[in-house]
């Protein structure tokens, strides 16, 4: 397990470079939500990184969620970063703030079903697999626009912006493209101001490539690895 001085480290470090990234791209650091990502990282860790600051975290499994979440503080917001599965939606609604990994009309069909059987509204974004990568899950740049249109539709799901696992490169500079094409749908489904639509999410960039996101206008990154080591 990591050390309480060597989280304290790695999670300063990381904010800094998030926050110098912003400002290099022309905005606030507060624009862009660093999102500590603590999938596989006991409680107690997480409960380390409450106690400097962390007040929402990404994990990738409805269990590990369902499972931590009681151990820790209630003001430690949780977001659904990793593929859902269909048979999971009822458990893991009421408990995440936002849900990124959205990528059919399927799945959105059975947030709606169980958000109404729930009595709440579900915020999402949709994933997009914008490497073209065929071990990915997303939707391709091509058919977001109309997912989304479709997604519009029910009532208790509010698309709010957009996600990307980029593909795992050696230079973080090979992932700028997909980035940029990130960036450019998002603005580009903003312009086209779709009723039950926000654009306020752009999730995308990881220990290894995030500031390359921020630069190209990710306003949510997702890191792991570089806070709580390998
Ligand atoms: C694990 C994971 C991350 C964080 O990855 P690191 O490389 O450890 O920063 C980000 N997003 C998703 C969807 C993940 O599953």
């Amino acid at each position: 397990m990591i050390s309480f001085e060597e989280l304290e480290k790695n999670y300063k470090q990381v904010i800094e470079r998030t926050a110098e990234a912003a400002i290099r791209s022309g905005r606030a650091p507060e624009d862009v939500l660093l999102l500590p990502v603590t999938k596989t990282q006991d409680a107690e860790v997480l409960k380390m990184a409450y106690d400097l600051g962390m007040r929402a975290c990404g994990e990738n499994r409805v269990q590990e969620i369902l499972a931590k979440k009681p151990l820790l503080p209630q003001d430690l917001i949780f977001h659904l970063i990793g593929h859902l599965q269909k048979n999971k939606v009822r458990q893991i609604l009421g408990e995440v703030s936002l849900i990124h990994s959205v990528d059919s009309f399927e799945l959105a069909q059975v947030i709606e079903k169980e958000a109404v059987k729930k009595d709440l509204e579900a915020d999402i974004l949709v994933e997009i697999n914008a490497g073209g990568e065929e071990t990915k899950f997303g939707t391709t740049l091509e058919q977001t626009e109309g997912l989304i249109r479709q997604i519009a539709v029910l009532p208790h799901v509010h698309v709010r912006g957009l996600m990307t696992v980029a593909p795992y490169v050696e230079d973080p500079e090979e992932n700028r493209k997909v980035f940029r094409d990130m960036h450019h749908i998002y603005i580009d489904i903003q312009d086209k101001n779709i009723n039950n639509v926000t654009m306020s999410v752009l999730s995308m960039g990881m220990t290894n490539d995030y500031e390359v996101a921020v630069s190209e206008g990710a306003n949510l990154v997702r890191v792991g690895t570089g806070i709580f080591g390998a």
